[in-house]
């Protein structure tokens, strides 16, 4: 279906639909003043154009109305928020009242759990996935040693099958037999930030919920990347960053998702003021209300600088829309796949999913034998991804900017660099 050529990636990229969007994003320069063959997406997305106007914005409406900026000018910063939630709802498959924006990944993890991970002496254990990000590791274990169990007991790694790198619903119905009603919550990734596999969000809710448990979801890496359907696939909470394929730059304001059947329980929480019912919040009163769905679990007054990127970002997002977004990406991905393959070099495997499906755009590639130098000399070369040891290179082909082109050339550069260090 491919072919491996560059006149043949100029053809594609003629055709793409999206083409356009790549000059609505600042690409960094590099080595001989020529622009990076950037396919780092997945760890920092590069800067839309509209993101210093947007920011701008809210300073020249701080500049010239002080404190009436809450209430006036074009995005009053009271509403700035609510505003966004439509476009992170279409993004996560999520409702406006399901979705609120505030802090951090890690920090959100951290305040969701105070909600939905409530254990007793019996079910008191979180199933995490095998190569779960460090930081929802030390998240979830510190979580777990707060309530005073041992993470040692209480935190279930799935692994898959001996011989096999990636995971099948089977290894978590595994883990729910041998801990049969002591799983109290399921913490895993959407896609997994390692091998890049998608994992089955709908098929491993409706286990966990018929096994009395409930779940979470950490969207770092599929949020902006593949199609989700929170809400529908009944998903308790989701948190993510949008600093990745979301494009708001770093360490950005975070988001996370309640599902609506949570809002009016009566969940142990921790409050503020901002996530008190918008009717009465200014009345200072000392009984909290909360607030209708989501927006209960946000503390602080929302940093409205931090979130103007997030603005400029979501805008694309609006007008691409996720399904035109993932057609090229599989096609991208796709491309990319074909590439590495026809380089027939023993050294090298891809370990993401073969099958697009069970994967967003990002592929993971171990380099037999290879050490840090590789990606060092990609780097002089051009071409930034990332590098994971001990011999990972984690390839992320962003659809919203990145070209066939882009991909056509990276597989120039890894060829060289291959046979350079004598990897080939
Ligand atoms: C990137 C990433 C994080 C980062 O967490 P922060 O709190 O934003 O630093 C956490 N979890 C996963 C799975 C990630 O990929």
């Amino acid at each position: 279906m491919y072919e491996d050529s560059l006149s043949y990636a100029h053809e594609l990229d003629h055709n793409d639909p999206l083409k356009e969007y790549r000059h609505q994003f600042h690409f960094p320069i590099g080595n001989d003043n020529k622009p990076q063959i950037y396919l780092c997406g997945n760890s920092l997305g590069l800067q839309p154009t509209s993101t210093a106007a947007e920011i701008d914005d809210v300073l020249k409406n701080w500049q010239k109305l002080g404190v009436e900026g809450h209430f006036h000018g074009d995005s009053p910063w009271m509403e700035y928020n609510d505003r966004l939630k439509p476009s992170l709802g279409r993004i996560v498959g999520g409702h406006s009242h399901e979705i609120a924006i505030a802090n951090t990944l890690t920090v959100n993890l951290q305040l969701l759990m105070i909600s939905f991970y409530r254990p007793d002496q019996k079910r008191y254990k979180i199933i995490i996935e095998k190569d779960a990000f460090p930081s929802d590791k030390y998240a979830v274990a510190s979580h777990v040693r707060f309530h005073g169990y041992d993470p040692e007991d209480a935190v279930i790694e799935v692994n898959p099958k001996p011989d096999h790198h990636l995971l099948k619903l089977e290894d978590f119905e595994k883990a729910f037999k041998e801990h049969a009603g002591e799983i109290a919550l399921v913490m895993v990734g959407g896609v997994n930030y390692f091998t890049g596999q998608r994992l089955p969000i709908k098929e491993i809710t409706q286990l966990a919920h018929e096994h009395g448990s409930l779940v979470g979801i950490d969207l770092a890496h599929a949020v902006g990347n593949v199609p989700l359907h929170l809400h529908d696939d009944d998903v308790d909470f989701a948190v993510w960053c949008n600093y990745k394929y979301v494009n708001s730059g770093p360490g950005s304001i975070a988001a996370f998702f309640v599902h609506e059947r949570h809002h009016n329980e009566d969940l142990p929480r921790l409050e503020g003021w901002w996530g008190n019912h918008k009717d009465n919040r200014f009345e200072m009163l000392d009984k909290f209300t909360p607030a209708p769905g989501a927006e209960a679990w946000v503390m602080s007054t929302p940093p409205t600088l931090a979130i103007a990127p997030l603005k400029a970002s979501l805008s694309i997002f609006d007008t691409v829309g996720m399904d035109r977004l993932r057609e090229k990406s599989r096609l991208l991905t796709g491309y990319l796949e074909y590439l590495i393959n026809e380089l027939e070099n023993d050294a090298i495997q891809i370990i993401s999913p073969e099958d697009p499906e069970e994967r967003g755009c990002q592929l993971s590639i171990a380099v037999h034998n290879a050490d840090k130098r590789l990606y060092d000399l990609l780097l002089k070369k051009n071409v930034v991804l990332d590098w994971r040891e001990p011999n990972v290179l984690r390839v992320s082909p962003a659809p919203l900017y990145n070209s066939f082109s882009d991909v056509f050339q990276f597989k120039e550069v890894l060829k060289k660099c291959l046979i350079e260090l004598r990897y080939a």
